[in-house]
């Protein structure tokens, strides 16, 4: 997968492209990048790249000339034969919510570009010619579009098949669990020593009896995700009939449920 970001402070990105688990899978030719400076487009002497909004207002407003210029280099937009470009991502506290499930969906193609805004943000123009995807990482509004940039980048690159491990992706919070499920949240995870501060790892996760762990952090995750996220639980999120089930059982039980570490293996 190639994935092209256009910013105007395109050093603030490097780092990230250049180190850990992507530079690994740079090096190993599952993923590219390209970094591109959207001033490099602009034609003015003093190389600007913003002016003031249409009908007032405070701020300031990406200009459309250096910001079309540089997704049209960066094969966004119909191409000369008339098929779309790449898939163009406008990163905007105004677009639809990203999520894992779109992470999955971006992490399919072959090529990504990714627009950070500054300011006000761009031009509609320039959105309505370019961008395929505008895309919120979360309802606040930052001052810049680079660090939601890379928050999209990291989610969807980990997806790219071959860049991690497909068991450490497995049972992560969101994996999807049934047909289009949304999944839940993960359980709590322990490590070495079993005994830390007067605290012990519950015990079913040192008796290596699978069937027992495996239910104990089925319930584990549903008691967080009912503390945490209940709206993953609509019935609209297509949990597998035996985990709905559980979750009835443990709504009965109350909602500060915790999952029993005693006897994780009881029946119903
Ligand atoms: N005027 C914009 C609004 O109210 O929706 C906010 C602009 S913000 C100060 C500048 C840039 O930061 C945006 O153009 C966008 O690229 C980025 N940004 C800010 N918050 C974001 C969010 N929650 N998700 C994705 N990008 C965001």
């Amino acid at each position: 997968m190639k994935i092209t970001v256009l910013s105007l402070f395109p050093e603030i990105l490097r780092g990230f492209f250049e180190s850990s688990i992507m530079a690994k899978a740079v090096e190993r030719g599952l993923m590219s990048y390209e970094l591109v400076d959207i001033r490099g487009y602009a034609t003015d002497k003093h190389r600007k790249c913003d002016d003031e909004v249409f009908g007032g207002g405070a701020g300031m407003l990406m200009l459309p000339g250096p910001a079309g210029a540089a997704l049209e280099a960066a094969g966004s937009g119909r191409r000369p034969d008339g098929s779309p470009g790449a898939r163009t991502v406008f990163v905007t506290p105004s677009g639809r919510l990203f999520n894992q499930a779109y992470a999955a969906e971006l992490a399919r193609e072959e090529e990504l570009v990714l627009f950070c805004g500054r300011y006000e943000g761009l031009d509609q123009r320039i959105i309505e010619k370019y961008v395929t995807d505008e895309i919120s990482i979360g309802d606040y509004v930052l001052s810049s579009g680079e660090v939601a940039a890379l928050v999209l980048v990291d989610a969807i690159y980990r997806l790219v098949p071959g860049v991690i491990k497909g068991e450490s992706l497995a049972e992560e919070s969101f994996s999807p669990m049934g047909e289009g499920g949304a999944g839940l949240l993960e359980y709590p995870q322990y490590t070495r020593p079993a005994e830390y501060a007067t605290m012990r790892v519950p015990e079913v996760l040192t008796s290596g009896h699978h069937a027992n762990i495996a239910r104990w952090r089925l319930e584990a995750s549903l008691a967080k995700t009912i503390a945490y996220r209940p709206e993953l639980l609509a019935p609209a999120a297509g949990l597998p009939e035996e985990v709905r089930r559980l979750l009835r059982k443990l709504c009965a039980e109350g909602s500060s449920y915790e999952p029993d570490t005693e006897d994780p293996g009881r029946a119903d």
